[in-house]
């Protein structure tokens, strides 16, 4: 694909093919040769041929090829435009919480963080298809947690309610309709409420080895040396069924609209029409139950810690941080339009004095939380005014390099232990971590350097892995 310099870190694809509007990707020089290796400008390319796109759709310095939209890819729509599952993803409003402690990592050793490691595994369910722990309260209260998000759960006694200031959204997108949910995504979701699934998903016990901005990260709550726990989860079996239902069911809906798919895993139907209002209730849905699944998990956690620590919760902290969505389709204000803003492996981020921070962090901006991988920093950011060009947008990691199946192949279990080096793993055969390896995925500061340096975001706070528990 044809693909021009306009800057520093950022290049322009141009309008070629059936593309309505250009298309703009942030990346380093090293990170292009990542670009250009697989189909994601291509993918970039297609969704820049759905009707109502607007300029420009967006590729992030950890973008690479996914199903529909690349991972990694911003696109606004249009209140006459289209809305796609697979521009969403698969697991709807995967996101990442950070939790902040009044602890100093340096008094946890080894011995008392696998301890930690370990409790937290017998109160939250991990791997692919586990049962949730509170199945006799998370069914009976189901309704109420598609509709009201996390407020639902915290009501059940699952944390507090100042939590809920703290989550996109406050932890709830209006719209959802569980009548547009199929029986099948009903039941996998009931099942699995409160569990944090497979693979990529983790739970992670950092401290905060650098802090950029003093005065941001004080109001954010984090100090240099601090114990922060990472989450990293979604939706589960219940925003999968929803994709998978909505994606097949785009497919014959697009042409009654006259609607050209430039391929398959952009499916989709105009925002509105009976097709596209549906898919956006049930995502909906799919979103609540995300933001709740991390506040159990949340309340599952602070409760492994009272245990294990012998402390109480007050002094202990394990606050919310934030909590943000990195799959997500969301009416947003830009340049005074309302825009439908897809967001797939991408995290808002709004700067500073933004309406739609939350009003806790109205003054800063909200903290945008950036993963890198199990054996590498993690960041916490804010969006700077100049992101208006990406819709308030920035990367959501560091994004895979290596497939599953080629980490599997080109990975030894000697290079996977030298780069965790003294970082504490749940998982004890290697063959089931190796696709989740650091080598797996791209450089963490190389992405995040190139949207600093472009001046998109500003660094508040770097946090390094202690022990990862992986899903
Ligand atoms: P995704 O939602 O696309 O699967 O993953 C989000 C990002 O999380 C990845 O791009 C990667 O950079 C990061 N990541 C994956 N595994 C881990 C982990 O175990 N710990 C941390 N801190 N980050 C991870
Ligand atoms: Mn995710
Ligand atoms: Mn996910």
């Amino acid at each position: 694909m044809k693909l021009e310099q306009v800057g520093f870190n950022r290049y322009r694809l141009p309008r070629q093919g059936k593309m309505r509007v250009s298309g703009l990707v942030y990346a380093s020089p090293a990170l292009l040769e990542h670009v250009r290796g697989d189909n994601s400008l291509q993918q970039l390319a297609h969704a820049a041929q759905l009707p109502g796109v607007v300029e420009p759709v967006l590729g992030m310095p950890d973008i690479h090829e996914g199903f529909g939209l690349p991972i990694g890819g911003v696109m606004a729509v249009s209140e006459e435009g289209v809305i796609s599952a697979g521009a969403v993803g698969m697991d709807i409003n995967c996101g990442v919480r950070l939790l902040r402690t009044e602890l100093s990592a340096d008094s946890f050793d080894r011995p008392l963080l696998r301890k930690l490691m370990t409790e937290v595994e017998a109160l939250v369910p991990t791997g692919v298809g586990k049962k949730g722990l509170h199945r006799g309260i998370t069914a009976r209260i189901f309704e109420e947690v598609v509709y009201q998000g996390a407020t639902a759960v915290v009501k059940a006694g699952f944390g507090c309610p100042e939590d809920i200031e703290r989550i996109e959204e406050n932890g709830c997108l209006p719209g959802a309709d569980l009548a547009e949910v199929s029986r099948e995504a009903i039941k996998r979701g009931s099942e699995q409420l409160g569990t944090l699934g497979g693979g990529n998903h983790f739970i992670e016990l950092q401290r905060v080895d650098k802090v950029f901005d003093p005065e941001v990260a004080e109001r954010f709550g984090l100090f240099e040396g601090q114990l922060t726990v990472m989450i990293h989860t979604g939706s589960r079996g219940f925003g999968h069924q929803i994709c998978t239902d909505y994606s097949k069911g785009h497919i014959p809906a697009a042409p009654r609209y006259g609607i050209e798919l430039p391929s398959k895993g952009l499916a989709c139907a105009p925002i509105d029409s009976a097709e596209g209002r549906s898919y956006y209730a049930a995502m909906a849905c799919a979103v609540n139950y995300a933001f709740a699944n991390r506040q159990i998990i949340t309340a599952d956690i602070r409760q492994a810690f009272v245990q294990v620590l012998g402390l109480r919760l007050e002094d202990i902290g394990l606050q919310v941080v934030y909590d943000v969505a990195h799959n997500i389709a969301k009416w947003e204000e830009h340049g005074g339009r309302r825009l439908l803003v897809h967001r797939k492996g991408a995290t808002r981020a709004l700067p500073p004095g933004h309406p739609a921070n939350p009003p806790v962090y109205r003054g800063t901006g909200h903290p945008a939380l950036v993963p890198g991988s199990m054996g590498t920093a993690s960041y916490v950011l804010v969006g700077t005014d100049l992101a208006a060009e990406s819709f308030f947008s920035v990367n959501h990691g560091a994004g895979r390099t290596l497939s599953r199946s080629a980490a599997e192949r080109s990975i030894t279990k000697e290079e996977f232990e030298a780069s965790m080096g003294e970082i504490l793993y749940n998982t004890r055969n290697f063959r089931d971590v190796v696709d989740e390896a650091p080598q797996a995925y791209k450089d963490i500061e190389e992405v995040v350097d190139t949207l600093v340096e472009i001046g998109l975001t500003r660094k508040i706070a770097r946090m390094m892995p202690m022990a990862v528990i992986k899903g």
